[in-house]
């Protein structure tokens, strides 16, 4: 079968642009690999209605909605390759089986490279975070640590003093210029020089020096990279951003590759499942624009190309 749109990546954004497009009576194809980002954490905060729900519920529950439509397939599994030109692009799935569509839409998400600390893995998502609006609330007030891992780190641990008392865990990760010292000084934040050893318990950070510091929670500033390797073998252009790397769009969610679209956490920061909603949604909108209006199909510009 030959689908209007094949969507890779079926969590919050996919599923979202998915909607559009399937009440559009367009058929949609997607691949999803079930990995979603917060899958670590129980709990989802922030998004409108379904503040403190498991984030596998919300998904579920979303899922099962598209599922009425009769125009959406739905496939468990992973796109390991995309080949093909606009109207005729072939997605390869890890079974070996082609998939043929007309547009692609990327929703992979990103993947969270973690500090490596012995016992930080274990604890992401349970007592380690990334985001104070998700996560930030449910620590009660309760001492807060930030794991140093770069130059957010700073501005991490001023933004938690709204939270609650935070200390600053250098851990020779982060350096801190007299500005910003006396920054962070002036909110009332500790500062441990000391290396980490490891994390214990709860969120009890051991220091090399023979010192346990216990928190209520830990928060960490984590660079994203996208998701596997399928963006960059489909020569889609990347960008740099304060939080990593994403792949480069333009404001109607077209890559660098023409009839290639992308949104959520792989296409735009900050990151969040209300944030990655909206953007999906309007991914699905510009998608079946560009089926109703081929000429529109122009992909966003390689910066180099642009340049020259
Ligand atoms: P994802 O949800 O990451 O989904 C990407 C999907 O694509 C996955 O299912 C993956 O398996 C699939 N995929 C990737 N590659 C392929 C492939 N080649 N083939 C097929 N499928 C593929 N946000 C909040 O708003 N509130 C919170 O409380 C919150 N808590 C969080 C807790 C943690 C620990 C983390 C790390 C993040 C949290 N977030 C939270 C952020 C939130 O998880 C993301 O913003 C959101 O999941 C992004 O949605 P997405 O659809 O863009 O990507
Ligand atoms: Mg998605």
């Amino acid at each position: 079968m030959h689908h209007d749109v094949i969507v890779i990546g079926g969590s919050y954004a996919g599923m979202a642009a998915t909607l559009q497009l399937v009440r559009a009576r367009r058929s949609v194809l997607v691949i999803d690999a079930g990995e979603r980002r917060n899958r670590f954490a129980s709990h989802s905060h922030g998004f409108l209605g379904q503040d403190g729900v498991p984030p596998g519920e919300i998904a579920a529950n979303a899922r099962r909605q598209l599922e009425t439509y009769p125009t959406l397939t739905w496939l468990e599994g992973r796109a390991e390759a995309v080949s093909g030109q606009v109207d005729e692009f072939t997605v390869t799935t890890s079974d070996g089986v082609p998939h043929q569509g007309r547009r692609i839409l990327l929703a992979t998400g990103v993947a969270d490279q973690l500090p490596p600390i012995a016992g930080l893995a274990e604890r992401w998502g349970k007592a380690v975070f990334h985001c104070p609006y998700c996560h930030g609330y449910e620590l009660g007030q309760g001492r807060i640590g930030i794991i140093g891992a770069g130059p957010l780190s700073v501005h991490q641990a001023e933004l938690l003093t709204d939270w609650s008392d935070v200390t600053l865990l250098v851990n020779s990760a982060v350096e801190l210029s007299q500005e910003a010292r006396a920054t962070l000084e002036r909110r009332g934040v500790t500062i441990e020089e000391a290396p980490i050893d490891r994390i214990d318990g709860h969120a009890d950070v051991a220091m090399t020096d023979g010192r346990l510091l216990p928190f209520a929670g830990l928060f960490t500033a984590t660079r994203t990279v996208p998701s596997g390797s399928l963006v960059e073998a489909m020569g889609c252009a990347l960008e740099e951003t304060p939080l990593g790397m994403q792949v480069r769009t333009d404001a109607e969610n077209k890559t660098s590759v023409p009839g290639v679209f992308a949104c959520g956490d792989v296409a735009r920061a900050p990151h969040s499942v209300s944030l990655t909603v909206g953007n999906g949604a309007m991914a699905g909108a510009q998608v079946h624009r560009s089926l109703l209006w081929p000429e529109t199909v122009q992909p966003v510009q390689q910066e180099k190309a642009a340049a020259s």
